[in-house]
């Protein structure tokens, strides 16, 4: 059975038991089961935003209860049908997102996660006090549900809406794990500078995801107030807040399916101490708590990957999307720059400065860079090299100087803005995504080149454009010679691999300027020599190229021109034969090489 087939059955059965779940249990148990439900939608959410993307928020429950309380207000105040009022919840729940989201979201360390406390504990604070919302007795009166004329009373009509809805969730978060968008989010916690380097903008993916978690725990707001009919401000408390990061905690952090489990496993627990706790103790509230800590101590010490680790061995393998497994060709590839015509001026750094407190690390360098050309930046161990590709990049501010990127001033321009006009780049430290596979990693340079978005993502409405950006990828994995390896998690690969998987990354994004700091750090031989003939195809092609290598034969071999750097300032610049000759350099870095 291929495994395709295999996750479908097991999908069915699944499915199957949940739909007989009405049939089999009493009201008190399917109610259990919607909660599960409700708590699982924003464990989805949290699961994308927490668990991929690393951004920790303990207020999510303020979200639920946004959208619960805008429902019950407009549909005990306006008698607006919940369906009518399902738009306006979420509507409300998004706008507070992006506000909230504007303010903290460029906060760094902890002062993220202890703002979401500090929203987290003031929204349910207002709701508590609020007269028009009923402060601490809440609103009740909310009318169920209806579907087709028929109001859904019971919990086991309510069963099956928010199972549906939890089933329609779960599928568009796993569509959109594996969309452009989706690159872009399991590539937050590489940081700011990978991101912009692809052209991508961090802040904003960041905060279209942070949106997307409150609607989802939106959703379930809705969901709560129309199915349990009543809203009061504790569900929503911090407290509420930290369990659905419990949940995602317990379930497995990066998995979707850990979102069920862990609501299951939390909510059951709870369920069962509540019965058992008060037997034993007056203090049932108090023991619980303790006994959650425990669990959750001896959770992280012995499974940090939730209990779907404990059970990752039966699992199917993780899925790749469709556009990623097929090798079925695109129609027609992505879009290409127009190369600029050979001898052009291309990059001209003019009297660059860059001074980090005390020490000046380039000092007034200035070259220029035609295009078709291979330029070789060379120097001693902190130099100023790195530096220089960092200022050019937009990847550091310029303390003085000036940059100009194919006739425009692109010294005040953004890291990003610099990307998008056509310049790639590797990084001396290698920022790979580890656990993404060499195939997503690649497609990740091809960012700037999509254009769908979460939403044409989440419902599959990519799979051309997909097609396209992997047709891609695997073009640019031909040529770093790692066919075949398309699907290893790229951190799995030795540190000269990863090298070449940051160039076709950078390849990915069809650049004019290639800006390589030590690409052959780590190769062997014969390695080398095919990132030497690799070089060489792509200068053929028109790709200009800079590159920073400290191996002299191979570099000498290869580029038109060199500059050499030393103690941030430039001892030459010119033919490589000639700067065996120079005096200078011979005697600041030639002289120790030789
Ligand atoms: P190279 O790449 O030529 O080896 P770098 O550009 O990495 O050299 O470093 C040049 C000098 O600047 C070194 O003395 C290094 O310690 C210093 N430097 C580089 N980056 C920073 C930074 N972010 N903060 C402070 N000093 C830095
Ligand atoms: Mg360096």
């Amino acid at each position: 059975m291929t495994s395709t087939l295999k996750r479908r059955l097991g999908l069915l059965v699944v499915m199957a038991a949940l739909a007989s779940v009405p049939l089999l249990f009493g009201s008190f148990t399917v109610s259990l089961f919607n909660d599960i439900g409700m708590a699982t939608l924003v464990v989805l959410g949290l699961v994308l935003l927490s668990g991929v993307a690393g951004i920790t928020s303990f207020g999510h429950a303020a979200f639920v209860g946004i959208a619960a309380y805008a429902t019950a207000w407009l549909n005990t105040q306006f008698a607006l049908s919940p369906w009518l009022a399902l738009p306006c919840a979420l509507a409300v729940t998004a706008l507070c997102a992006v506000l909230i989201g504007a303010l903290t979201l460029r906060l760094g360390g902890h002062y993220l996660p202890l703002s979401t406390i500090a929203w987290g504990l003031s929204v349910p604070l207002l709701f508590g006090n609020l007269t028009m919302l009923g402060r601490h007795s809440g609103i009740s009166d909310i009318a169920p549900l209806s579907v087709a004329g028929r109001d859904l009373m019971s919990a086991e009509a309510a069963f099956y809406v928010v199972w549906i809805m939890v089933g329609l969730v779960g599928l568009f978060c796993h569509h959109l794990l594996n969309s452009r968008m989706g690159r872009a989010i399991r590539a937050v916690r590489g940081g700011d500078v990978l991101l912009s380097s692809v052209g991508a903008n961090s802040f904003h993916v960041r905060l279209m995801l942070f949106v997307f978690s409150a609607v989802l725990a939106a959703l379930s707001g809705w969901l709560y107030a129309h199915v349990n009919r009543f809203v009061s401000p504790a569900p929503f408390s911090l407290h509420a807040g930290i369990d659905y990061m419990f949940m995602m905690v317990v379930g497995g952090m990066g998995q979707l399916v850990g979102a069920v489990a862990g609501a299951t496993i939390v909510l059951a627990l709870k369920n069962v101490l509540q019965d058992v706790l008060p037997l034993v103790s007056q203090h049932a509230a108090q023991i619980q708590a303790v006994v959650f800590a425990a669990l959750f101590i001896l959770l992280l010490q012995n499974a940090r990957g939730g209990v779907l680790s404990l059970v990752s061995r039966v699992l199917p393998r993780r899925p790749v999307s469709p556009a990623a497994a097929s090798t079925e060709p695109a129609s027609e590839p992505l879009e290409r720059r127009t190369m600029p015509t050979k001898g052009a001026a291309l990059l001209s750094v003019d009297a660059v400065v860059k001074r980090f407190k005390g020490l000046v690390a380039v000092n007034e360098v200035g070259f220029e860079v035609r295009a078709g050309e291979m330029v070789g930046l060379i120097g001693p161990n902190g130099a100023g090299k790195s530096t220089m590709f960092n200022l050019i990049t937009g990847t550091l501010g310029l303390t003085a100087g000036r940059v100009e990127f194919l006739g425009e001033d692109i010294t005040r321009r953004s890291q990003r803005e610099i990307a998008l006009m056509g310049m790639g780049r590797t990084f001396q430290h290698v920022k790979l995504r580890p656990n993404m596979s060499v195939l997503d990693n690649v497609a990740l340079g091809a960012h700037a080149r999509g254009r769908c978005g979460m939403l044409r993502g989440g419902l599959a409405l990519d799979r051309e454009e997909e097609r396209r950006i992997y047709d891609e990828a695997r073009r640019q994995i031909a040529r770093i010679g790692l066919t075949g390896q398309e699907l290893e998690a790229a951190g799995s690969m030795p540190l000269g691999t990863q090298r070449l998987i940051e160039i076709a990354r950078a390849l990915a994004s069809d650049p004019l300027l290639l800006i390589l700091d030590e690409p052959a750090a780590g190769l062997r031989k014969p390695e080398k020599t095919a990132l030497a003939e690799l070089l060489r195809r792509l200068r053929e092609e028109g790709v200009t190229i800079m590159i920073v290598e400290h191996d002299m034969d191979f570099v000498m071999k290869l580029v038109d021109r060199l500059v050499v750097m030393n103690f941030g300032t430039k001892l030459f610049d010119g033919a490589p034969q000639e700067a065996r000759a120079d005096k200078g350099v011979r005697a600041a870095y030639l002289g120790d090489a030789a």
